[in-house]
């Protein structure tokens, strides 16, 4: 049975999750921003944290964990890459390892870009990816200690996931990442239509996340740089796809 997952809005536009196996009860939160909505949410569901997965060191994803800990105690689990920079970790993992939550198995992937050490957890069974401020509802993390060519190479990693993987992203950016979007893929319909029911939820205050990877293909810039349509909107014809995401990039860094 595929575990369950909620959403959980924090701070202006975090988001944290939940995952829960109803089987053997194990709850894990991925990310922290804060205490008390997660706290909130465990109770409301009627669950008992039991692990807490980091995906990078930023202090809007982990500054909760102590707060979390005070009520629960709950094994730590984030990159080995950032351990000195991270709370303290029960266990420290690398791309390739596995963890379990409850009948579920994580693979751990390496999405460095937007922080060196940036990981991502992909529960195959569960079809779920928690991609933080890797790959984004329509967008990517800025670059702020990796290399374009490093995170064209990540999110290239997340691309190849099965379609249907349901991706859970790190925060609510969707809106401007979509007004950014159709000025470098105007004529894409499936962007265009996107953009339309993005501005519906969040006119009714709905979260636009979790997507799916299905979306994300069809939609997101930064998993098009190889898109001719998108090359020559930019005047890059046949450049090398990492040139064309550097490009991207440094435009939404602009916009
Ligand atoms: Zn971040
Ligand atoms: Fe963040």
């Amino acid at each position: 049975m595929a575990l369950q997952l909620v959403t959980i809005p924090c701070l202006s536009d975090n988001y944290a999750y939940l995952i829960h196996d109803a089987n053997t009860g194990e709850t894990a939160v991925v990310d922290v921003p804060e205490a008390g909505p997660i706290q909130r949410a465990l109770a409301d569901n009627g669950w008992t944290l039991t692990h807490i997965l980091l995906t990078h060191h930023h202090y809007d994803h982990i500054d909760g964990v102590a707060d979390l800990l005070a009520t629960a105690s709950a094994q730590v689990i984030g990159a080995a890459a950032d351990a000195h920079r991270l709370p303290p970790l029960h266990k420290a993992v690398n791309e390739g390892d596995t963890l379990r939550i409850g009948s579920d198995e994580a693979h751990v992937l390496d999405v460095s870009g937007h922080t060196v050490g940036h990981i991502a957890f992909h529960f195959p069974d569960s079809k779920l990816v928690f991609t933080a401020d890797s790959l984004m509802a329509l967008g990517c993390g800025r670059l702020f200690e990796g290399t374009p060519a490093q995170m064209h190479a990540s999110l290239a990693k997340l691309a190849a996931l099965p379609v249907d993987t349901t991706v859970c992203s790190g925060h609510e950016y969707t809106q401007s990442n979509a007004n950014f979007a159709l000025t470098i893929d105007p004529a894409n319909e499936a962007l265009i239509s996107r953009a339309d029911a993005i501005r519906v939820a969040r006119d009714k205050g709905q979260p636009t996340v979790p997507s799916t990877l299905a979306e994300e293909l069809a939609t997101n810039p930064f998993l098009r740089a190889h898109d001719p349509v998108i090359q020559t909107h930019l005047g890059l014809d046949g450049a090398d796809p990492v040139d064309v995401f550097a490009d991207i990039r440094a435009r939404k860094d602009r916009f």
